[in-house]
Order: structure tokens, then C-alpha cells, then sequence
């Protein structure tokens, strides 16, 4: 059995939809010679609908009304765009069609109880956010029977079962496995494809939680990997994992094999294909992992194995994240201690925030801490709490210094005598990039800047032209 996992890119509009339903039945009806006969499809959430998923509900919370409304408008149109273009049976189209306007109704009734109660808790997230998935995986499924395939769409929180960790909750591998074998295994021997919810999951006691954001990859491999997958593929926007992103750097080059240990790597790194969670489960059962192109199925992409062939081509790799923020934490004189910097880390990441990057200056007394834009405004808030009610009211100047971006260099053994890091160091020296944190692992495989927003892409041309990325025919 293949598990298919579709992004957010590749189901983000009617004709994306209706690409995913060409490639799944491409290789259901007809699969290349020896390939498994078997799929099983996980999909995400239309692209784009979680954050706006999100900022209806932080709205909700501070009590804007009108702009929660306008967000479920845009959310009812954009997912009925594809249900009246789509399913031209009329039966099917105004069962999907009403079932989308009651799930969206829901969601207007549970951004209400959040205005009522002017609070948005992780839980209370967990729930909005997990209706994106619902609704594009009944669309999927729908479009599927349409033309032809045995479907049956399955909300992940039937069959995920986790801890209570709101906002990035641990599947249970035992109780997911159970229900897998138990409702899942008996729809694929019928020959039916379940399409299944990225993302979602529910605790024992079926309260929604959610795996963290971009986590449909992970429940991919979960799901792979509890139900013994021959493969998985995660399907995305571009042909693998590239030398750089393609957006940027057209020449950019598809690293063709990986090992499960430098995908793991690229991942953490922010390599946006894949999910860092997604390589442990495939690793432990030794399922081969794929990153290919909606755009472009034919294209090979990248394969992941324990033991990649000898032969591949071993390149750096130049990982890129935008639409950051840098803030600023600190006190005027030197009472800033690293016990302060360490509370508000953890303040952040209790409140489900992911700090990218951060670094600590003792002599500016002050932490430097990278965040996602679009939770910003949320960071600044939950910092000035935990401060403003402390001893510390000596803060200052706790705000947003600039929009930042960040780019890591990830090399793997054998690429080069002197590793990536120096070969980084020099290329942003040459080009007077300002750097305003650098984290280094200590392998010397890898490194990443934190810079400004704006000196991205000139960056990473530059640097993918110095490590000699393009000229390579390795
Ligand atoms: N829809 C979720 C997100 O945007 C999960 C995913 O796309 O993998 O984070
Ligand atoms: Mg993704």
C-alpha cells in the first residue's frame, strides 16, 4: 500500500483539487508495473485556511466580530468554489455543498463562544484549526467517487489518538494502531481509499487536538507506519528536496536520495517539504519515503531510504524561512539574567509558540527571539504578561526590531574537505550580508543565519552560486 499525502499547495484550488484526484487515480487504477495496488490518501487543509482558521479565532477573542464573519465567508466560498465546479452530480453536490455550510456554521457558532468568553485557549485552537482538514478531505472524497474511485473519508479524530498536548499533540502509537487495523485495514482490502485528515487527532476521551502546524506529513508517516506502508509519498509543490528553493533560485537542483538522517536534518532545518516529525515513524519500520511534485507527477522527486545508493548526487542543501520577526526582550541595566531569558522561552512555548531561533546578548542585556509574523503580536503579548507581573519591572523595549528571515546551509559528509560552515561564513563575508544571529550545530554540518528579511534572496543566490551549486554536475 501507498499512503499519499497531499499539501495545502496541492489541494489549494479547484484545479489542484482536481489534479490530486487525476494522480490518485492514476496510480489506484493503474499503478507502474510492481508498484503496490493499494492507496490510502492523508490531505491537508486547502492552502491558506489554517491561518486564516487561526486569525478568525484569535479575532474572535478580542471581540471583532465583523472581521470572524467575513473570515467564514471567505472559507464558505472558497471550499463551495470547488464543490460547484467539481461534482457535477447534483445528489453529490449538495450533500458536500450542505455539509460544508453546517461545518462552516459550526465554526461561526464556536468563534461566537469564543467572543462571549474573550479567551482563546490551546484547546479551543485545536478545534478551530481542525476544521480545514475536515472539510478538504469530504471534498477530496467526493471528487473521487465522482469519477469512478471507492472512497471513504475519515476524520483523523476517529483514528488518531493522542496525548492532551494542545497545539502539538503526541500520537499513541498503540491506540492509533488498533483503530487503523480495526477501520481502516478492512476499507483497503474491500479495495476502497480512505482519505483521511492530516494533522488532527483526538485524546482517548475524543477531545480534538492537533499535531502542530504543517503536521500532515506526520500523520502520513503515522499512519504509513502503523498500517505497515510499502511507501510513503508526501506530495508538494516542487520536485523534492532542492539545493535551495526554486522560487529563488531556478536552477536550483533535486537532491535525488537522501538518508533518513540528513532528510531528518534538512527537515529540522526548516526544509518546508517535510515535516521534522515525519522521518522517526518511516525510520523505525524502515518505509521508504518520497517528496514529489503535484506540478509535475512524473518528475522523480526525492527518495528517502535507511541506505541511500552510492552513486547519488551529495550536495548542500540552502534552506530559506521568510515572514519571520525578531523581538526584543531585555532590561535597561544588568539585571537581565539568562533565568529570565529562559522564562520567557518558556512562556512561549507553553502558550504553543515555536521560537525559531534565538540568541542571548549579555552585553546589550537583552534576548533576541525569532518568530513566526503571524503570531507576532500574540508573543509580544503573552512576554509583556509574564513580565509586567513579575519582579521584573525594569523590562524595556520589548517590541518587534525587524521582519527576519532565516537561512541554514546543511551539507552532508563528503561534499567537501572543509565543510559547509566556513565555505557559508566566507560567501556571506564576501557579500556584507549583516547577520544578526548565527546558530551552529556541533556536527559542523550545518549552520544557520538569522538575517534581514529584505537580503533574502539576494543571499541565497549569492551563496548557491559560492558553494558552487550550479555548476555542479555532481
Ligand atoms: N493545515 C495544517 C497547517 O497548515 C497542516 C498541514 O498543512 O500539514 O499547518
Ligand atoms: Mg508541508
Amino acid at each position: 500500500m501507498i499512503v499519499h499525502k497531499f499539501g495545502g499547495t496541492s489541494v489549494g484550488d479547484v484545479h489542484r483539487f482536481s489534479n490530486v484526484a487525476d494522480i490518485v487515480i492514476k496510480y489506484h487504477h493503474d499503478p507502474p508495473v510492481g508498484a503496490p495496488e493499494e492507496s490510502l490518501v492523508v490531505v491537508s487543509a486547502m492552502g491558506g485556511v489554517t491561518n486564516r482558521l487561526i486569525d478568525g479565532a484569535r479575532a474572535a477573542a478580542e471581540g471583532q466580530d465583523s472581521v470572524y464573519r467575513e473570515i467564514k465567508a471567505h472559507l464558505l466560498s472558497r471550499h463551495l468554489d470547488v464543490v460547484e465546479a467539481l461534482l457535477n452530480n447534483s445528489a453529490e453536490r449538495l450533500e458536500v455543498g450542505g455539509l460544508v455550510e453546517d461545518r462552516l456554521h459550526d465554526l461561526e457558532r464556536l468563534y461566537r463562544s469564543i467572543a462571549v468568553l474573550g479567551e482563546l485557549t490551546a484547546r479551543g485552537l485545536d478545534v478551530v484549526t481542525s476544521f480545514g482538514e475536515q472539510l478538504s478531505a469530504h471534498i477530496l472524497a467526493a471528487v473521487l467517487r465522482e469519477r469512478g474511485v471507492r472512497v471513504q473519508a475519515i476524520s483523523a479524530t476517529e483514528l488518531m489518538v493522542t496525548d492532551e498536548h494542545f497545539g502539538s499533540a503526541v500520537p499513541l502509537m498503540e491506540p492509533t494502531r488498533e483503530r487503523l487495523e480495526e477501520q481502516v485495514k478492512p476499507l483497503i482490502a474491500r479495495g476502497v481509499v480512505p482519505v483521511i485528515t492530516g494533522y488532527i487527532g483526538a485524546t482517548e476521551e475524543g477531545v480534538t487536538t492537533t499535531l502542530g502546524r504543517s503536521g500532515s506529513d506526520y500523520s502520513a508517516a503515522i499512519i504509513g507506519a502503523a498500517l505497515g506502508a510499502d511507501e510513503v509519498w508526501i506530495w508538494s509543490d516542487v520536485d523534492g528536496i532542492l539545493t535551495a528553493d526554486p522560487n529563488i533560485v531556478p536552477q536550483a537542483k533535486t537532491l535525488d536520495e537522501l538518508s533518513y538522517a540528513e532528510a531528518a536534518d534538512l527537515a529540522y532545518f526548516g526544509a518546508d517539504v517535510l515535516h521534522p516529525k515525519t522521518i522517526r515513524p518511516v525510520v523505525e519500520n524502515g518505509i521508504p519515503l518520497r517528496i514529489l511534485n503535484s506540478f509535475n507527477p512524473d518528475h522523480p522527486g526525492t527518495l528517502i531510504v535507511e541506505q541511500p545508493r552510492e552513486d547519488r548526487a551529495v550536495l548542500p542543501a540552502i534552506i530559506s524561512t521568510t515572514g519571520l520577526s525578531l523581538i526584543a526582550i531585555g532590561s535597561e541595566d544588568d539585571s537581565w539574567t539568562l533565568r529570565m531569558a529562559a522564562q520567557a522561552l518558556q512562556r512561549l512555548s507553553e502558550a504553543g509558540f515555536d521560537v525559531l531561533m534565538f540568541s542571548q546578548s549579555l552585553s546589550e542585556h537583552n534576548l533576541n527571539l525569532v518568530v513566526r509574523e503571524q503570531d507576532q503580536a500574540h508573543c509580544l503579548k503573552i512576554l509583556r504578561r509574564a513580565f509586567d507581573y513579575d519582579e521584573l519591572d525594569s523590562v524595556y523595549n520589548l517590541g518587534v526590531k525587524e521582519k527576519a528571515a532565516t537561512i541554514s546551509v546543511v551539507g552532508v559528509p563528503g561534499w567537501n574537505d572543509t565543510g559547509v560552515v566556513s565555505h557559508a561564513f566566507l560567501a556571506l563575508g564576501k557579500r556584507n550580508t549583516r547577520v544578526i544571529a548565527v546558530a551552529q550545530a556541533a556536527t559542523e554540518h550545518s549552520v544557520s543565519f538569522c538575517i534581514p528579511e529584505e537580503q533574502v534572496a539576494d543571499t541565497v543566490l549569492f551563496l548557491h552560486r559560492e558553494l558552487g551549486l550550479e555548476v555542479s554536475s555532481q
